[in-house]
């Protein structure tokens, strides 16, 4: 009987099927084996991904094609990571060709097509312990979630903890010494941060001590380096893998820990081609390696801290930070005093604050959750306002590029110096972004060495590094910038922390636009007060009077009245989502289809169970967005299997009915737990 093989060709969603010769052994095969087949009326390279029988082909049987050779991967996977790429495909509902990315990144192929490797044998990098450099010792806090961490480790098998301590408390302390512990055990580590780029610090503080046992997987690498720090970890040179999210694919043969630093943050979520979250995958793949899984956080998302409380992670709390330093005094500045303005959002309490600093030689932070000058441009005369031609978002003001941007697909223009509509010149700016805050700064302390911190000052590859060490190496008094400011930085002598406006992020239209506030602004605050002088923060807000501004940073209460809430409205933790998008250029299209969808959605539901909600279709918040219309339907219960299941049949009933008019191109995007509902 012939043998069919399921395989993927690059990012396309869906799998292809094809014949093998009988001169290929089946038995040889393993994922990632690559295949050259031909493919339209080429040849392309295809990953192996399982063999079929002929009931499963869904190409016709006598049309298709045979697999006209394979080259056998020289590094195989280790088959629980290839577990793990198998649960993701099937939980996210994900296209085969993404995962299967994910676990073999397309550098790799390129580089083993171009030089053929030997085959190697894996074995365990025994460490010398004595070399790594002794740490600083821990308190009584660090001692005792390190030990209840090192007994698992110790112990083997599946150990999920929390670790949950508050900014400077000294959990990347408790990291290291866990690690320790994982290697003299023979096994390795998988440590995740968020953005690693974004972390120059945290990454130099495990090369102290662990030296070149580190390899490090990040975006910003060339293809080469990345294949480089691959192999390490393939070859068991390097024992220790620390990377952004991505950096869970490590293809690491002995696993004895996974850490995911800043467990809360929503970089973890990948939010195209294949939309896991990889700290959860994170715990599925612990799970399935019989591993001690580490999340640490000062903020932790409500979803963990919430599997902390019903016992499903072992909760473990720093309260305090290290050597007694006291937590930064918070005091709030009422935004809608105008006559306290000096200039746009900078008030007279923050101005002064500054001031005293600078006299001091202290150093202060400024976050202002936009970058660009401004982001609304208006004409003064007629009302005209400046969107985007792509998108239904406002044009953002960039002054020293004299250009007006779109922050969503990129679009620009040359920034105008009349009305487009009337020819009126009274054009009006509002809003405020980082360069603006720059500028005023600028101007009001001219003396002052002030760098800006935010997506258009760190293009250039090495120019966040610089911008660090220069506050680092207190060359720079004053840092602005978005929300890479709040990234786990560790500087000693920064004493103020301005929020230059809180309300951004507040007013976002997104059931957890409370806790993201919440998480970003006491990420902020936590960059204050870390060496031996006290910190402050100063928050600006239109609404002091909104509930968490009376509790921050304090998280147990903040998360108490937050989760009322969520139980009253039926969101995550208590419920699990599936967010549908439906998207296409003509609005009417999208428009129907996305009714189809949902009344089989709703129809199913109720037969099914009355446990599943069905909302929607309703435009996106971001209604057009790269020339196409976006519907949404959102899918609430429960049971996440349960809403899966009923998610599985409505999409086949509705491809059966559009066989023809999906060829048309309505795209649907399915985001299974997701993070971001605009
Ligand atoms: P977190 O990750 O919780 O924000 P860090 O691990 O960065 O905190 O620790 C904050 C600072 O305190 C770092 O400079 C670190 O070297 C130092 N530190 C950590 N543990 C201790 C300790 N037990 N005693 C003194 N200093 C410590
Ligand atoms: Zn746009």
């Amino acid at each position: 009987m012939p043998l069919y093989v399921e395989v993927t060709i690059g990012r396309l969603p869906t799998p292809f099927h094809y014949r093998l010769p009988t001169s290929i052994d089946s038995a040889s095969l393993t994922l990632g084996d690559c295949l050259l087949v031909p493919f339209r009326s080429g040849i392309k390279t295809a990953y192996f991904v399982r063999l079929i029988d002929e009931t499963e082909v869904e190409t016709d049987i006598k049309k298709i094609k045979d697999v006209l050779s394979i080259s056998h991967t020289p590094f195989p996977l280790p088959p629980t990571l290839i577990k793990l790429l198998k649960w993701i495909a099937e939980y996210y509902l994900a296209p085969i060709g993404s995962v299967m990315e994910a676990g073999f990144p397309s550098f790799i192929k390129e580089r083993w097509e171009k030089k053929s490797s030997k085959k190697q044998t894996p074995k365990i990098a025994l460490v010398d312990t004595e070399k790594i450099l002794s740490s600083v010792p821990l308190n009584a806090d660090q001692k005792k979630a390190y030990t209840e961490i090192s007994t698992a480790i110790e112990n083997g098998g599946f150990s999920p903890f929390l670790l949950h301590g508050v900014t400077g408390s000294g959990k990347t302390e408790v990291y290291l010494q866990v690690i320790e512990k994982t290697l003299a055990q023979h096994k390795g580590a998988i440590v995740l941060v968020p953005e690693i780029g974004l972390t120059p610090q945290l990454v130099a503080r495990f090369r102290s001590r662990f030296g070149d046992k580190i390899a490090v997987l990040h975006s910003q690498l060339t293809p080469k380096e990345r294949y480089d720090e691959w192999l390490k970890i393939h070859e068991n040179k390097a024992v220790i893998a620390i990377g952004a999210r991505s950096g869970l694919f490590a293809p690491m043969s002995n696993v004895g820990v996974i850490i995911v630093d800043e467990e809360h943050d929503a970089s973890y979520k990948q939010e195209d081609y294949n939309r896991y979250n990889a700290r959860d995958a994170a715990i599925v793949y612990a799970k399935l390696l019989g591993a001690t899984v580490v999340l640490g956080s000062a903020t932790p998302s409500f979803e963990s801290f919430y599997n902390g409380r019903i016992g499903k992670y072992k909760v473990l709390t720093l309260p305090h930070r290290v050597e007694e330093r006291a937590m930064p005094k918070i005091t709030m500045i009422d935004l809608r005093e105008r006559a306290t303005w000096i200039t746009p959002f900078l008030t007279q309490r923050l101005l002064t604050a500054v001031e005293e600093r600078l006299a001091r030689h202290e150093q202060i932070i400024l976050f202002i959750n936009r970058r660009g000058h401004t982001h609304s441009f208006m004409c003064g005369d007629c009302g005209q306002k400046w969107q985007c031609k792509n998108c239904s978002v406002s044009l953002t003001f960039h002054k020293r590029k004299k250009k007006l941007l779109c922050h969503y697909c990129g679009f620009q223009q040359r920034a105008p110096e009349d009305c487009v509509h009337c020819k009126g010149t009274r054009l009006l700016s509002m809003g405020i972004g980082t360069e603006q805050v720059e500028e005023e700064m600028s101007a009001l302390f001219p003396l002052a060495r002030i760098l800006r911190m935010d997506r258009d000052t760190t293009v250039k590859k090495g120019a966040h590094h610089q911008i660090v060490s220069a506050m680092s190496a207190k060359t720079a008094d004053i840092l602005i910038g978005t929300q890479m400011v709040a990234k786990g930085h560790d500087f000693h002598c920064v004493t103020l922390v301005g929020i230059v406006c809180a309300d951004f992020s507040l007013n976002f239209p997104d059931f957890r636009s409370s806790e993201r506030t919440f998480q970003l602004l006491a990420q902020v605050a936590g960059r204050t007060g870390r060496g031996e002088q006290k910190g402050e923060v100063l928050i600006q807000t239109f609404q002091p009077e909104h509930a968490l501004f009376q509790v921050i940073p304090k998280y147990e209460p903040f998360y108490d009245t937050e989760l009322t809430y969520r139980k009253d409205a039926h969101y995550p933790p208590f419920t699990k989502l599936i967010l549908l998008i439906l998207s296409h250029t003509k609005e009417e299209q999208v428009e129907k289809e996305a009714e189809q969808l949902a009344d089989i959605l709703k129809k199913i539901s109720t037969k099914i169970s009355n446990g599943i909600e069905v909302l929607g279709p309703a435009p996106a918040p971001i209604t057009r967005l790269r020339n196409a219309y976006r519907y949404q339907i959102l899918i609430k219960g429960a049971n996440q299997s349960l809403l899966k299941s009923v998610l599985e049949q409505a999409l086949n009933t509705f491809h059966a009915q559009h066989k023809k008019t999906s060829q048309r191109g309505v795209r649907l995007t399915i985001d299974v737990d997701p993070q971001n509902l605009i």
